[in-house]
């Protein structure tokens, strides 16, 4: 048995209030948990559907209290609550994945340090802290590159590319902005196909790993992922294999997702690693027996981890701005399944659902 076994009708503590959270407050009801979400959004997704809400800053340390007094254990959907805050909680209430997680996987120097000391390739980088950084880095990983934000980026964001003509000084200047900032550059990777794969760990290290997808991006935000990742099985077998050991030598209890490139020559190189449910796992709701979502549930309070093989074979479609117009044709195709977030607010960019196409023929792509 796991150390901490928390029986049904415990509560789950969640930091961070999106969709993520959402589909995982969902998950834990079905297994008869209740969840208490905290969040600084007054629109929550997640609040919408879990038993409890608190809605206050992440540095309010009498609302903290409240919350940990709340909930037997914690997990998050929001990779970058600040540390501080985890650290708080964690002397009054199992958090997983903890603080030593976060710490490597919230800043992307510590994170590509930490994957290339398993011996694990990345694209190569410098860390840049400085226009003179920049400068040195492109002489020595050429041209074109990416600069990137070491902490808080996401879908892109934070990220400059780093082309022919870009002078070091203006890309610093770009991200920067005459603030002091720590940031990563790395070689532009000419990638066959992007891919991740997500693992499950327990308390007790119990490792299981969901099968590398194919991911699609349109304007830096996932787009479409496909099911299983059209790759070679060797390389679908190394990836998993990555996952797995920077999940285990992260000793993660919960999820990690691993984003990578397999480059033409078959190559697999890992980009980054999100500790919590991932967008390129939103499939398992409806091709595998347990999703990632009841998996995180799983896993943070002590249950065995569920069956993560695929049942058939699938298309996720993220749902993003006025594609949320779409539900009317989505939701009557019989092979699609919607999800819809219930954000009642819709802007460009934004996540407002995901369709899951599934029931597809063995060697076609699923039926649309
Ligand atoms: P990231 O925020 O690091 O996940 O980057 C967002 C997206 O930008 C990735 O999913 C890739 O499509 C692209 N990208 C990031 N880094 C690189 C790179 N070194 N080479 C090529 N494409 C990249």
């Amino acid at each position: 048995m796991s150390v901490l076994t928390l029986p049904p009708g415990a509560t789950l503590g969640m930091l961070g209030g999106g969709q993520l959270g959402r589909m995982t407050a969902l998950a834990a009801a079905r297994l008869g948990y209740r969840t208490h979400v905290y969040t600084p959004e007054p629109d929550s997704p997640c609040a919408e559907v879990s038993a409890a809400a608190t809605v206050a800053d992440f540095a309010d340390a009498a609302a903290l209290a409240a919350f940990a007094a709340s909930v037997d254990v914690v997990t998050l959907e929001w990779e970058n609550v600040p540390p501080e805050t985890v650290a708080a909680l964690e002397r009054m209430v199992p958090v997983r994945p903890g603080a030593a997680v976060l710490a490597v996987t919230r800043d992307r120097i510590r994170e590509k340090s930490f994957v290339n000391g398993l011996g694990i390739a990345t694209a190569p980088w410098r860390p840049a802290h400085s226009a003179a950084d920049v400068a040195v880095a492109i002489a020595e990983l050429g041209r074109p590159a990416v600069l990137k934000v070491a902490r808080l980026g996401y879908d892109g964001k934070g990220q400059v590319r780093l082309g022919a003509e870009s002078a070091p000084e203006s890309a610093w200047h770009e991200l920067a902005g005459g603030h002091a900032l720590d940031a990563v550059v790395e070689g532009f990777i000419d990638f066959a196909c992007e891919i991740s794969v997500i693992v499950a760990r327990a308390a007790d290290g119990t490792l299981r790993s969901y099968p590398a997808v194919e991911n699609q991006h349109e304007h830096h935000i996932l787009s479409r992922t496909i099911v299983p990742a059209r790759i070679a099985p060797e390389v679908a077998a190394e990836a998993e294999l990555i996952a797995c050991r920077i999940t285990e030598a992260l000793a993660v209890v919960g999820l990690l997702a691993v984003e990578m490139f397999v480059t033409r020559d078959g190559r697999v190189l890992v980009n980054e690693l999100a500790p919590r449910p991932h967008n390129s796992g939103h499939w398992t709701m409806d091709a595998c027996a347990t999703s990632q979502f009841e998996q995180l549930v799983r896993a943070v309070c002590g249950l065995p981890l569920g069956a993560t093989g695929r049942l058939c074979d699938a298309v996720m479609d993220n749902l993003i701005g006025g594609d949320v117009e779409r539900w009317p044709e989505l939701v009557a195709a019989p092979n699609a399944r919607l999800h819809l977030y219930g954000k009642r607010q819709v802007r460009p960019g934004r996540k407002m659902g995901h369709v899951t196409w599934i029931a597809a023929t063995p060697d076609s792509e699923p039926a649309r």
